[in-house]
């Protein structure tokens, strides 16, 4: 008896190339998408180390773990690297990355997330775009958790790397990913001693055997049922609309604010400006005296299926993370969220769960 995952007809380099053209009508980019065989940090890694090098000044913006990561990989490429960390409670802004290039007018890298799912901001990248091409620099933009949630134009906000990842507000699978490249970025690749080739993390492997080669044969088997999950949730979401998707996960975060704002007990939306917080995901900061990796606990013994989690590291002591995105966002995780923090919560200082959950509703509609 065929089995459906393991006996299928190869992969074939036209239907991969498919699946590629259609995530890039998804960001709505010319620019080149490759589809990369690994998790999202192999795009994001390989297109710094392709990228930066000896030669290269990053202005490396911090908004939460991943671009301490990044600052990481660039400062191993030799790279110079200016760090501009802000408070995860709130955005970067245009006018930050402005004066950082004041200061250091050689910058000629910038590196920015746009939404953290781990930290429930989100930035303005089309603003920041902006300031990044007056100045000429490379920018390099980690829209994995943005993607499916809010708008990605990587042509329209000049972004020169663009890397996704299917497993958040796509509700696709984790094991491949997607970068979109280009012309000026593949330029830099190219002049980079220092840019991997043949080699796993290799973008201009892909380039020059792969694209050049008008994409007719593979570099090595592909990860074939991740590129079907792939194909099936860029179908999903063109059957669904991306405007629908990226509305429902809207109204996921902007429910989840408002019905923590008036449950009480101390429990508040972490990020504070509601233009700062992103769709994909919310964070709430717990009073002082409530650890958040408790109240997550308890809420999770009365259903274990919400999509709660407490922050990484030293977050886990005062961030809760409603992680409602993919199939998680709708009104009854968000309901069920909300209700299971409320009466966890409620052990030990009242709150008013049946308010939270109406100007919920009302902020959801
Ligand atoms: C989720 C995420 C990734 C991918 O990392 P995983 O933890 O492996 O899912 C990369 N960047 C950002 C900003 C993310 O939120």
């Amino acid at each position: 008896m065929t089995h459906p995952l393991l006996d299928l007809a190869p992969l074939s380099a036209a239907r991969f190339a498919e699946i590629e053209d259609r995530v890039a009508r998804l960001l709505d980019t010319r620019q080149d998408v490759v589809i990369m065989q690994g998790e999202a940090l192999l795009p994001l890694e390989g297109a710094i180390r392709g990228t930066a090098g000896p030669g290269t000044t990053a202005l490396n913006v911090i908004t939460g773990p991943y671009g301490q990561t990044f600052g990481n990989w660039l400062r191993d490429c030799g790279a110079k690297v200016i760090d501009l960390a802000v408070p995860f409670h709130t955005a970067v802004t245009a006018g930050q990355i402005s004066a950082a290039f004041e200061e250091h007018p050689e910058i000629d890298f910038v590196s920015l997330v746009h939404a953290e799912a781990a930290t429930g901001n989100t930035n303005p990248v089309a603003e920041i775009g902006g300031v990044v091409r007056r100045r000429g620099a490379l920018f390099y933009l980690d829209a994995v958790a943005s993607v499916g949630a809010e708008p990605v134009l990587p042509d329209a906000w000049g972004v020169d790397l663009c890397v996704i990842g299917a497993q958040k507000a796509m509700g696709g699978p984790a094991g491949v990913s997607a970068v979109s490249v280009s012309a000026r970025a593949w330029e830099r690749m190219a002049a980079n001693p220092g840019a991997p080739r043949r080699s796993y993390l290799s973008l201009l492997d892909w380039k020059e055997r792969w694209i050049d080669g008008g994409r007719r044969a593979l570099l090595h088997a592909p990860a074939q049922l991740e590129m079907l999950a792939l194909e099936a949730c860029v179908e999903r979401i063109e059957a669904d609309g991306l405007e629908t998707v990226m509305a429902r996960h809207r109204s996921a975060a902007a429910a989840t604010r408002a019905g923590a704002r008036v449950l009480g007990g101390g429990l508040e939306p972490y990020v504070h400006e509601d233009g700062a917080a992103a769709p994909v995901a919310t964070t709430l900061r717990t009073p002082g005296g409530v650890v958040a990796s408790e109240l997550v606990s308890r809420a999770l013994s009365l259903d274990p299926a919400l999509p709660l989690a407490a922050g990484g590291g030293a977050l886990a002591a005062e961030m809760i993370r409603v992680n409602h995105y993919g199939a998680d966002a709708t009104w009854e995780v968000v309901r069920g969220c909300l209700a299971a923090l409320g009466a966890a919560l409620g052990e030990n200082v009242s709150v008013d769960v049946e308010g939270a959950l109406r100007a919920a509703e009302e902020a959801w509609r």
